[in-house]
């Protein structure tokens, strides 16, 4: 969705409320594409003597496996979000400020990066999921197996990190 804040940029009383869903299945996280409900998008873009600001919220769905056990999560996230909008910057440094030079805004671009910034970089059914077993497979979580766990030279990188 593309917001029009021509008019909000010029005379600025009138708060601009929008409300919609953003379909997100194409976007892949986690090695796969695990956004299969529509993300909820809500927000407004006021002016307040000329600083026009938006905020909004996403309430994002997601289903996926665990990266530790595999076992599939069913999960959603609350996000919220300010961004401050300008129609062209005083300093070209001031990366925080989206810029909008004919006054359109690309919602679902924008919503679309920030959500991605802050999905986690991999999700956990629980913090003491306790994995696979790294030589028999077995779901820890459920059962015990009599494996040697392997060891590492100290000092050395310990070559089951990534699974732990
Ligand atoms: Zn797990
Ligand atoms: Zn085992």
């Amino acid at each position: 969705m593309q917001l029009d804040l021509k008019k909000l940029f010029e005379s600025g009383d009138q708060p601009l409320n929008f409300q919609y869903d953003l379909d997100l299945t194409d976007l892949e996280q986690w090695g796969e594409k695990p956004f299969g409900t529509p993300v909820a998008l809500k927000g407004r873009v006021v002016n307040r003597a000329g600083i026009v600001t938006l905020t909004y919220s996403a309430d994002v769905a997601y289903s996926t496996k665990c990266a530790r056990c595999l076992e599939p999560i069913q999960d959603a996230m609350h996000m919220e979000f300010t961004h401050t909008v300008v129609r062209q910057l005083n300093q070209e440094s001031d990366d925080d400020y989206i810029v909008v030079p004919n006054g359109l805004l690309d919602m679902d671009e924008l919503a679309t990066d920030d959500i991605s910034l802050e999905l986690p970089i991999r999700v956990v059914c629980s913090e003491d999921c306790k994995g696979l077993c790294p030589v028999c497979g077995v779901n820890l979580n459920k059962e015990t197996c009599d494996c040697e766990v392997p060891t590492w030279t100290p000092g050395h990188r310990n070559p089951f990190e990534d699974l732990l």
